[in-house]
């Protein structure tokens, strides 16, 4: 008989390694394997699926779209993609934000770096550690050299420096900076908040040197942080924010927003893709935040992500080192490099949650997960530990 992994190797280039499971339905935060297998999900496909897998909202709101009028082209405007993008003014609090519309997070982040081009300034700052897509203008934005080395060379002019350090970012912008690209927290680096501070500092410093502030909200905006966006918390106004993941609650969409003159860069014609805002995506993303306003998700992600990472901190397993994030976007640090057999232990018993790093594991669950969900994830939590630090002690170190 063939196998999943058989069938796979065969039909499916190896971009991500081999993935341990094939996932055949999803209902809130759980899902089933083709064995039949139940898991709960604490990755929700990276912070995408915002309501879970399946909500009727979303279910719903896109089988009406469906029927009512599907893909049209750009060079119309559809009232979903109107609606989202004058939903997103609202939950803003800015008139002045414009949205160019994509299909991911990537993409997003390709606007963005063109609109820092069109300023007419050369250089490009970002992070160490930071991820911000693999296309080859996100990708040359990506902290992460290991990722941009087998692709060199990249779009020129973007400088990393290291994150959180208000000196090296004070050091750095000068007057040919076009912008500053930041994730309000890393995400794919383990969920690393910056110090106090730094958010805001960044934005007085770009501000003085007429650099654009972008910040990549792919992974912390809609409610990820207990804030329908990050930046929120830090009471600034950045110039360009990216969004994607848990905006179209599990269907591809992307939005690039600018603020005031940012919006203006780029002109008609300079940027675009045949799926931007398309109506079927744009009616999901109307449900999602429908529904994280209707059901106080809010308030809930504050409240539970607290409990979660007080909790897992009051475990004091030897393990864990530092407990990490902002709402239900949460990363644990680990004592020993041992976040790969921590994840795979956590999956036999029924649980995922991603490696993101060999030494910290990092939890985004569906914003809708429920108190209990999360007490079986704490139930559970120390015997995967156990595990994993066993395994480590079987390799002799
Ligand atoms: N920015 C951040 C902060 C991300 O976490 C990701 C995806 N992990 C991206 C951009 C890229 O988004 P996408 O995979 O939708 O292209």
């Amino acid at each position: 008989m063939t196998t999943h992994a058989q069938r796979w190797q065969a039909a499916l280039m190896n971009n991500y390694g081999t993935p341990p499971l094939t996932l055949v339905r999803g209902e809130g935060a759980r899902v089933w394997d083709a064995e039949g297998r139940a898991y709960l999900d604490l990755y929700s496909g990276i912070a995408v699926n915002a309501l879970g897998h399946a909500h009727p909202a979303v279910v719903e709101a896109v089988s009406e779209q469906v029927r009512t009028l599907g893909h049209t082209s750009n060079f119309f405007i559809t009232e979903p993609a109107l609606q989202l993008a004058e939903r997103l003014q609202a939950l803003l609090g800015r008139d002045d934000a414009r949205t160019l519309l994509c299909n991911s997070g990537t993409e997003a982040n390709e606007a963005a770096f063109k609109i820092a081009r069109r300023t007419g300034r050369p250089e490009i700052i970002a992070c160490e550690g930071a991820f911000h897509g693999r296309t080859m203008g996100a990708l040359a934005l990506t902290g992460q050299p290991a990722k941009r080395a087998p692709f060199e060379p990249m779009p020129a002019g973007v400088t990393h420096i290291p994150f959180g350090d208000v000196a090296a970012l004070d050091a750095a912008v000068t007057e040919r900076t076009a912008a500053v690209f930041l994730e309000p927290i890393l995400g794919e680096a383990g969920v690393i908040v910056p110090p106090e501070g730094y958010l805001a500092q960044a934005r007085r410093i770009t501000a003085e040197r007429g650099a654009l502030l972008v910040l990549d909200e792919v992974q912390t905006g809609i409610g990820r942080t207990g804030y329908w966006f990050a930046h929120q918390a830090h009471g600034i106004v950045p110039d360009v924010i990216t969004l994607a993941k848990g905006l179209g609650g599990g269907l591809p969409i992307g939005a690039c927003v600018g603020f005031g003159a940012a919006a203006a860069l780029l002109e008609p014609g300079q940027h675009g893709t045949t799926f931007g805002g398309n109506p079927v995506s744009c009616a999901a993303a109307l449900a999602v935040l429908d529904t994280v306003a209707a059901e106080g998700l809010l308030a809930h992600v504050d409240r539970l992500g607290k409990e979660i990472r007080s909790r897992v901190e009051g475990l004091g397993h030897p393990l864990v080192g530092d407990v990490s994030g902002a709402g239900l976007h949460i990363g644990v640090g680990l004592t020993a490099p041992v976040a790969a057999p921590a994840a795979a232990a956590a999956r036999d018993a029924g649980i995922l949650v991603n490696n993101a790093t060999p030494d910290r594991l990092r939890l985004a669950p569906a914003l809708t997960l429920t108190g209990d969900e999360a007490e079986e994830f704490l139930t559970a939590l120390p015997a995967v530990l156990d595990a994993a630090a066993a395994q480590h002690e079987g390799q002799g170190n």
